[in-house]
């Protein structure tokens, strides 16, 4: 099935054909038809399953219609983050290369007049946090009395970060007879409560079972000692041993810990980043596009300065702490195993509190997450093995969702990620990874992220 049949203008198709996507992903082919006959969309649907694109080439269409008028802009899409506010920027860019439409980020962090000189020109799409966007509503510089769609991505992280309030303010500063398109990975009662609040009889399109963690992901648990020093040397081990590691994201639960790993990893050599909501936002934005575009291996960050963030050739996910919420797991390794690509998401796991975590996230995913039996830390730390929560007396394998018998063939090859004494990185090329055949139930999952699995066997 091609995009041809969707509804979609000429110039939006031209747009999609630039880019090399032929095949809409199951939330473009559910979800377009349902936005361009003007229906409310309750989109189900994780990053990385093309819910930008969703939302976008639509939108794009229906702008082709109309003006905008100074400080009333016609459509507002929310973003929890300044960076996936950015990303969907770069996306109006890229469908909207045929359209002459004014486009206008309102984030924190960057200057009011620019953005106040944006809004007075007319604005025909507004992509906006919540906080400053109430900010600019405040000071009387933006009138929302204008908007016609409005889009709220990404709405459980919304919740998780305190921003629902906002999110019921804005939705009763919009008229009542917008168009509304509201996307979330997962349904909490919180979200479920605005959704009915909010929506008029909306269109529910799911992709993905709620809490499901992407297929095309080998997920492992690395035995660390308890001590952040052991646990900084069970990463460099992992990092220096893993195979066929392009990039990684390391996920800390703090943001102090991000800093400390950071500066940790620097000192070992490490081509390394950091992101997290601390740093000022030419910081974040620096830190990201040098990720993005392979200048530094490495990038250190916390769950919420990475959630949703589309970099889309991520190989390696290094849990350093368990998360605390189960559910920031799913969205952790969903930076990997993206649009067909193999992934490999190892999580350290360092005392009784950490095998009590990993539980709640084996019981949300519905499947078990295999021990490497060659944990970098096995040997250097044993007495601080956490117990097996499950009653494993030993490392053996046990056969895992993936038809995965043995983890044991999950090999480690010496230091490919490092940098040299002058600041270059420098990498060996491993081998490409050899297909493996997925038997789980993945159903539920968008076809792209479906394709045949990579792992090295
Ligand atoms: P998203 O879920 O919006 O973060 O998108 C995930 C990735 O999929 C992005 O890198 C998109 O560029 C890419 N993508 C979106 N739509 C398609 C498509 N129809 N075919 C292939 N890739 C796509």
């Amino acid at each position: 099935m091609s995009f041809s049949h969707l509804g979609l203008s000429e110039k939006v198709l031209a747009a999609v054909a630039a880019t090399g996507y032929k095949t809409p992903t199951p939330i473009q082919d559910q979800a377009i038809p349902h936005v361009l006959a003007r229906r409310d969309v309750l989109g189900i649907a994780q990053t990385g399953t093309g819910k930008t694109a969703a939302f976008v080439l639509p939108m794009l269409t229906m702008l082709e219609q109309g003006r905008a008028r100074a400080r009333m802009p016609r459509t507002l899409i929310l973003e929890p983050t300044r960076e996936l506010a950015a990303q969907v920027e770069e996306s109006f860019v890229k469908y909207g290369a045929n359209h002459k439409l004014n486009v206008a980020l309102i984030i924190g962090g960057v200057s009011f007049d620019n953005q106040d000189a944006k809004l007075t020109r007319g604005v025909d799409v507004l992509i906006a946090t919540p906080g400053r966007l109430l900010d600019h509503n405040e000071r009387g510089r933006l009138l929302l009395t204008g908007v016609e769609l409005l889009v709220i991505d990404e709405a459980d992280r919304m919740l998780d970060m305190g921003f629902i309030p906002d999110i019921e303010r804005i939705c009763k500063l919009v008229p009542f007879t917008r168009q509304t398109l509201f996307f979330t990975a997962t349904m909490p009662p919180e979200i479920q409560r605005i959704t009915e609040q909010f929506l008029h009889n909306p269109v529910r399109v799911e992709v993905s079972r709620p809490a499901s963690t992407v297929a095309a992901t080998t997920q492992l648990l690395a035995r660390s000692g308890r001590d952040p020093h052991e646990k900084r040397d069970t990463l460099r081990r992992l990092i220096r041993s893993a195979e066929g590691l392009k990039n990684a994201i390391v996920f800390c639960n703090r943001k102090r810990d991000v800093a400390t790993l950071f500066r940790s990893l620097l000192r070992h050599g490490f081509s390394v980043q950091a992101l997290h909501g601390d740093m000022d936002q030419s910081a974040r934005t620096a830190a990201l596009e040098q990720f993005r575009k392979g200048e530094v291996t490495l990038l250190v960050a916390s769950d919420v300065a990475a959630r949703g963030l589309d970099v889309p050739a991520v190989s390696h996910i290094y849990n350093f702490d368990v998360p605390i919420h189960a559910d920031d797991y799913v969205h952790r390794i969903g930076r990997t195993g993206r649009a067909g690509r193999s992934g490999v998401a190892i999580t350290l796991v360092a005392g009784a509190n950490d095998a009590k975590a990993v539980a709640a996230i084996e019981k949300l995913i519905g499947q078990p997450i295999p021990f490497m039996d060659n944990s970098p830390a096995a040997s250097a730390a044993p007495q601080q093995q956490p117990p097996d929560h499950r009653g494993q007396s030993d490392h053996r394998v046990r056969s895992d969702h993936h038809g995965q018998s043995d983890h044991r063939r999950h090999s480690h090859r010496p230091a490919l990620v490092g940098r040299s004494d002058d600041g270059r990185s420098r990498r060996s090329s491993p081998p490409a990874p050899r297909p493996r055949q997925d038997d789980s139930d993945a159903s539920h999952l968008p076809a792209f992220l479906l394709r045949p699995i990579s792992v090295k066997a």
